[in-house]
């Protein structure tokens, strides 16, 4: 799973294979099966599953909340694609 976060409105969705755009509509972001599509002045953020099943774990034990640890993914990571501005096709 990938989400979009958008620095201009700080929206945050998760990346369909449907074309979704945040909240102030400058940035969208789609999935093709194959690579991520971004437009705008959004970035690609990755939940850690293992950081996310071990937080689960701790508040399936515990109760308490815990941080989950998501990576940012660079501009030029396989199967990410920025496009520079938002533009219907
Ligand atoms: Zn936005």
């Amino acid at each position: 799973m990938k989400l979009l976060y958008c620095r201009e409105c700080k929206d945050l969705l998760k990346i369909l294979r449907s074309k979704e755009s945040c909240d102030c509509g400058k940035c969208e972001a789609w999935f093709t099966g194959k690579k991520f599509f971004v437009r705008g002045p959004g970035v690609v953020l990755c939940p850690s599953n293992a950081s996310i099943k071990k937080a689960l774990d701790e508040f399936d034990k515990t109760g308490s909340s815990r941080a989950i640890e998501t990576l940012i993914l660079p501009a030029k990571a396989i199967g990410v694609v920025h496009l520079s501005s938002k533009k219907r096709e």
